[in-house]
């Protein structure tokens, strides 16, 4: 546990995914809040309630857990908490449906992305890699209750300062960040990150929406509109804190357009399915990471599609993309 703002005191607990740790954030002050709660896994238990401890607080004393995006390390454990407390359970409304039923989440997941990996090209012997990605969740995370939906523009009090709800899908499509705009201080989660480039998910349909999302898209709309404000210090989910994130999302958007033109070039040399494009960008990607290298593949497509410079046969199966001309 470690205090890095006067009264914000950063929890680190393991995971057992390839990113590593994730951070929480107590936030000590009334309401006395966490931001994210890791994994619902014994390790993660230890350290949370350890981190809590050091802090002087008991998971019972929480009035507030704020969940910043339905992903697993950071929703896991809010129903344990919710329970040991009574706290108010705060999240953006997308997010509620999907964390208060998991496995009808997982159910329909499954049933959408293995209409994907068909229309992707993905080898048919390999579309259980979907049960695999989805099949995690109930183990890692249990159902939670969200009793108050927090969304663009609304203002949280918690801990002592009032806080300035963004929404900024694109890593998940209901994810939200809180904003101290006297301290251009961000609980950004992971929404931008010092070490690694958050992968924007593809994910099903938001409800009632005819068609996926253009997760990419919404993602560097998001990212832009970060970039626009005078953030001080970002308090991340993952890694490092970030206190230059201008020079972070230059780096960033250089390497989106090195990506944009060399997926270009691969589908103008000759038509390409994504999972054909996806095998050379990423030669050696883990059977465990097929449905990130797909989503990376059909995200820079989109980007590509809107920007008119490439073209998909929409009435091919697998969905073909060639050069616009
Ligand atoms: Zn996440």
């Amino acid at each position: 546990m470690i205090e890095v703002c006067p009264g914000i005191y950063q929890i680190t607990m393991p995971t057992s995914f390839a990113v590593g740790d994730v951070h929480a954030y107590l936030l000590r002050g009334e309401p006395l809040t966490l931001v994210d709660t890791g994994l619902h896994y014994p390790p993660s238990q230890r350290a949370l309630a350890a981190g809590l401890a050091e802090a002087g607080v008991a998971p019972s004393d929480l009035e507030q857990i704020v969940v910043t995006h339905s992903h697993l390390d950071h929703m896991g454990q809010a129903r344990w908490l919710q329970e040991a407390s009574g706290a108010t359970v705060l999240a953006h409304p997308i997010a509620c449906a999907k964390v208060a039923n998991l496995p009808a989440f997982v159910n329909d997941a499954i049933a959408w992305a293995g209409g994907l990996m068909a229309a992707v090209g993905l080898p048919e012997d390999q579309h259980t890699v979907v049960n695999t990605f989805y099949g995690i969740i109930p183990q890692m995370a249990q159902n939670v209750t969200v009793e108050r939906c927090l969304d663009e523009g609304d203002v949280l009090e918690a801990g002592g300062r009032r806080w300035q709800v963004h929404f900024y899908p694109g890593h998940a499509g209901d994810l939200i960040a809180l904003w101290q705009p006297e301290e251009c201080l961000l609980l950004g989660n992971d929404h931008l990150l010092a070490k690694i480039s958050s992968n924007a998910l593809l994910e099903p349909p938001r409800p009632g929406a005819p068609d996926r999302r253009r997760p990419l898209i919404e993602y560097w709309h998001s990212l832009d509109r970060l970039d626009a404000l005078p953030a001080a210090t970002i308090l991340p989910g993952h890694g490092p804190i970030i206190d230059d994130h201008h020079s972070l999302l230059a780096e960033r958007r250089e390497r989106r357009d090195h990506r944009l033109d060399r997926i270009a070039s691969l589908v103008a040399e000759a038509p390409r399915t994504a999972w054909q494009i996806a095998e050379v960008l990423f030669p050696r990607l883990h059977r465990s990471d097929y449905f990130l290298g797909i989503s990376e593949v059909v995200g820079h497509l989109d980007m590509l599609i809107a920007g008119g410079r490439v073209r998909e046969w929409a009435d091919e199966q697998p969905l073909l993309y060639g050069a616009k001309r």
